[in-house]
């Protein structure tokens, strides 16, 4: 298993997420049908197909930052929910985080995963505990952080980063929503499993997939 990530696993990331988001469409709708307006998995399944349809459009020596930059641009202008410009801003600040180097080592994919988390809370204006996709992204990159810092490989790092995702995205369900469309619940958003911390956990998944594939 790679113990780096290049342009070929992003690729092949981008493309497991748009796949593995098309099959729990359904299910991301129906969350967000409990405590939203039911279009979750349109939208994140819309902004995923047009990311590979930009990606795959690329040059072919693409680098890692601008497959990313591409799938931002690509999610951004074709979601019209609180997720498009939210995934499309974290996806360009990763990119632009990583300039056009050709592969990525922990520390600059920790580095990415900061950048998708603080471009996330400066245009959403979310913390943990609010309910939202930064209920899984924030442990997520903080526990591959400290994996990648306490000398776990790559991998292991991730591993851990997506259990935390998940871990966060079952602590959403007693929790009320204080922003997003669900906040306009109140008291009743509380019980329902948030649909964006769902889908920001298969996102993470998605590379762990497109890692552990590498022949390398
Ligand atoms: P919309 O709410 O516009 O219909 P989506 O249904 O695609 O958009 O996305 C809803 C998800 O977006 C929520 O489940 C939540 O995780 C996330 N979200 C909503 N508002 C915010 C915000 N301000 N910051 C971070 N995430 C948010
Ligand atoms: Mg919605």
């Amino acid at each position: 298993m790679a113990d780096a990530i290049d342009a070929t696993i992003v690729r092949r990331w981008v493309r497991e997420a748009a796949r593995s988001i098309g099959e729990q469409r359904q299910h991301l709708t129906d969350l967000d049908a409990a405590i939203g307006d039911a279009d979750h998995g349109v939208n994140m399944d819309r902004g995923f197909r047009a990311a590979v349809d930009r990606v795959d459009a690329l040059a072919a020596d693409a680098s890692p930052g601008a497959i990313l930059r591409t799938v931002g641009a690509a999610v951004m202008s074709s979601v019209g929910g609180a997720s498009g410009p939210l995934w499309g801003m974290a996806f360009r600040r990763a990119g632009q985080q990583l300039g056009d180097d050709v592969t990525l080592d922990g520390p600059a994919l920790a580095g990415a995963f900061d950048q998708i988390v603080q471009a996330m809370r400066g245009l959403g204006k979310a913390e943990v505990g609010d309910k939202t996709m930064l209920d899984a992204l924030v442990p997520a990159a903080e526990t591959f952080r400290a994996r990648i810092e306490g000398g776990d490989a790559l991998p292991d790092a991730l591993t851990a980063a997506c259990r935390a995702a998940e871990v966060g995205v079952q602590a959403t369900i007693p929790l009320q929503a204080r922003k997003g469309r669900a906040s306009y619940l109140g008291e009743r958003s509380v019980g329902h499993q948030d649909p964006g911390a769902t889908s920001a956990a298969l996102i993470l998944r998605a590379l762990e997939a497109a890692l552990a594939a590498d022949p390398a």
